[in-house]
């Protein structure tokens, strides 16, 4: 039986193990599917760590994260988690890719989300070379430049107006004329002089060089008018899966309450409605989605379940 079971081997889980084995917790195993290091490991530049004052890669930044860790006690199994359920008593059963289970006192997901993409040409191509899908993390790259902002939804527009204190000029690329964004959001971009609509489009595609994006081609769907935006920065806002299948049970519902949008419901400590599991990081709700919170997240979900598993222990129980 383990003490702790840490669903996801990014900033958050990494995080959490380091403060659950450091806070005396036996047994503590982190089951993360690919290497640890989570999505920043796919950033080619990152310059908000607090502490590290170059700009570095996401792999870079991580790649002591692990071995801090292990030197604690954690373990790392690579494999993915299928289900966390709790079929009878106290005791979690956590469900792998492997067709095995183990049983465990607590557990945190730490499993993020996922930025959609919205397919046009060159996406993949410039992704981390001008495009992006984090406005907090590349938005000082882009300082007194023009960028363009693709999507209509609260997203796309929030972020835009975030992108236009930063940028010089924002260009809210969408493909149908009205808004998804709550009409508040709406009235705020219109009345932001430095957005400009360029709506009932389909972007054609992203060009750029070896440099990275030079501009976006866009095709007007009514009469077929072709604009480009020489900009040098794209942020895509095209939707958000959070990485939230592991709580699915066999009847469909979630283990512990989720959002509308799928977000892990979590109070100030990271404990969600079910009590001995926690969630950490971009699966739950409000998650500003940086390193730096997904780590607090961590260390702060690995403090709760430490409480929690002594509780366990005292009573006797699980
Ligand atoms: P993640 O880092 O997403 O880690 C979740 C882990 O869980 C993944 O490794 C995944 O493989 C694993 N996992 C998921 N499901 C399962 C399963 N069922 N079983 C086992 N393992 C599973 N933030 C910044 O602060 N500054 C930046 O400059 C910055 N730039 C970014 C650039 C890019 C290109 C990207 C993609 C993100 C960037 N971010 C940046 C955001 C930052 O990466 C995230 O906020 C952070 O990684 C979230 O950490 P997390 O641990 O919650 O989730
Ligand atoms: P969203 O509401 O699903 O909006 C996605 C946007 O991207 C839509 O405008 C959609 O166009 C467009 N789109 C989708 N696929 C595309 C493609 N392939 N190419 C071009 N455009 C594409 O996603 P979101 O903005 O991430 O929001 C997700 C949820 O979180 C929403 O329910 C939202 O209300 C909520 N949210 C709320 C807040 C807030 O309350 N402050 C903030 C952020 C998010 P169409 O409109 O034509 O479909």
């Amino acid at each position: 039986m383990l003490d702790l079971a840490i669903i996801g081997g990014g900033p958050a889980g990494l995080t959490a193990g380091l403060y659950a084995t450091r806070g005396g917790l036996e047994n503590v195993v982190m089951y993360e599917k690919g290497m640890p290091g989570g999505a920043i490991t796919q950033s080619s530049e990152v310059e908000n760590y607090p502490g590290i004052k170059e700009v570095v890669t996401g792999m870079d930044l991580m790649a002591a994260w692990p071995e801090q860790c292990m030197r604690f006690g954690l373990k790392h199994e690579m494999v993915e988690v299928v289900r966390v359920s709790r079929p009878e008593g106290l005791c979690f059963q956590v469900e792998l890719g492997d067709g095995t289970s183990v049983t465990a006192k607590s557990v945190i997901v730490a499993t993020g989300g996922t930025p959609r993409k919205a397919g046009f040409k060159g996406e993949e191509e410039f992704f981390g070379r001008g495009v992006s899908t984090c406005a907090t993390c590349d938005g000082f790259f882009y300082r007194d430049k023009e960028v363009a902002v693709i999507g209509g939804g609260d997203t796309a527009l929030e972020e835009a107006l975030y992108l236009a204190n930063i940028c010089s000029k924002v260009y809210i690329v969408h493909r149908r004329n009205e808004f998804r964004a709550a009409p508040s959001t709406v009235r705020r971009v219109e009345e932001n002089e430095k957005i400009e609509l360029v709506t009932d489009v389909v972007v054609e595609e992203v060009y750029g060089d070896a440099m990275g994006v030079q501009g976006l081609k866009v095709k007007r769907k009514s009469d077929g008018e072709e604009i480009d935006l020489p900009v040098p920065g794209v942020f895509v806002f095209v939707g958000y899966d959070v990485n939230n299948g592991v709580l699915k049970q066999e009847n469909g519902s979630f283990l512990c309450d989720v959002n509308e949008w799928g977000e892990v419901v979590v109070d100030l400590a990271m404990k969600t409605s079910e009590e001995g599991l926690f969630a950490a990081g971009d699966v739950r709700i409000m998650a500003p989605k940086q390193v730096v919170c997904a780590a607090g997240d961590g260390a702060n979900a690995a403090i709760g379940a430490i409480a929690y598993v002594e509780h366990l222990k005292r009573e006797n129980l699980c």
